[in-house]
């Protein structure tokens, strides 16, 4: 699934946003650096079927839906970089580290359901210590724990 960030400014020091700020569950956020700049970022919920797919580009829809969300905060200054990746989502929302059952010798590490900040680096810990000890990998993280419509097997 595709996921859209802006990143506004600089020089419009006239607006002041406070903490950085998340809405709608965390799908819409925005965030203002101490020189001023500002990113907006997400909106993929209000064009999900739009937003499924491989290609890394970012989509008018979603860029029509950040810079309204711009104006709403009253920011003024010119869009600096536009910018979107793919996320890669599990069936359950939990990360996938360890072997492929269907495919000997071949490791899996990602899945992180667009929170790789949080689960990367525990995810990656735990096949460390596979291939390092032979540490069994945690059911959570096996791509073997839950096979079924859209499984990684
Ligand atoms: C716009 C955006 C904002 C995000 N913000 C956050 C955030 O604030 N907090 C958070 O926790 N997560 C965030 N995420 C999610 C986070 O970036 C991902 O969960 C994480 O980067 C996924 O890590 P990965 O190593 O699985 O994949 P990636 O980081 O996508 O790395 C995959 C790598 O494989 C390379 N590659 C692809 N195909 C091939 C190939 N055929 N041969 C060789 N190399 C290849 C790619 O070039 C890339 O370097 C965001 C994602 C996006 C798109």
């Amino acid at each position: 699934m595709r996921h859209t960030d802006h990143g506004y400014g600089p020089g419009d020091r006239g607006t002041t946003l406070g903490p950085p700020a998340y809405a709608e569950w965390g799908y819409r956020y925005w965030r203002q650096l101490s020189d001023g700049c500002v990113l907006v970022g997400g909106m993929r919920h209000r064009a999900r079927a739009e937003e499924v797919g491989t290609v890394c580009l970012p989509t008018a829809t979603i860029q029509t839906f950040l810079d309204g969300e711009l104006r709403d905060l009253g920011v003024s200054a010119p869009v600096g970089h536009r910018w979107a990746g793919i996320m890669g989502f599990s069936p359950d929302g939990l990360p996938l580290a360890g072997p492929l059952p269907s495919s000997p010798g071949v490791l899996l590490l990602g899945g992180y359901t667009g929170h790789g900040m949080g689960f990367a680096v525990h995810a990656a810990r735990g096949l460390v210590a596979h291939l390092v000890d032979g540490t069994p990998i945690p059911r959570w993280l096996d791509p073997a724990r839950a096979p079924g419509p859209g499984a990684v097997v």
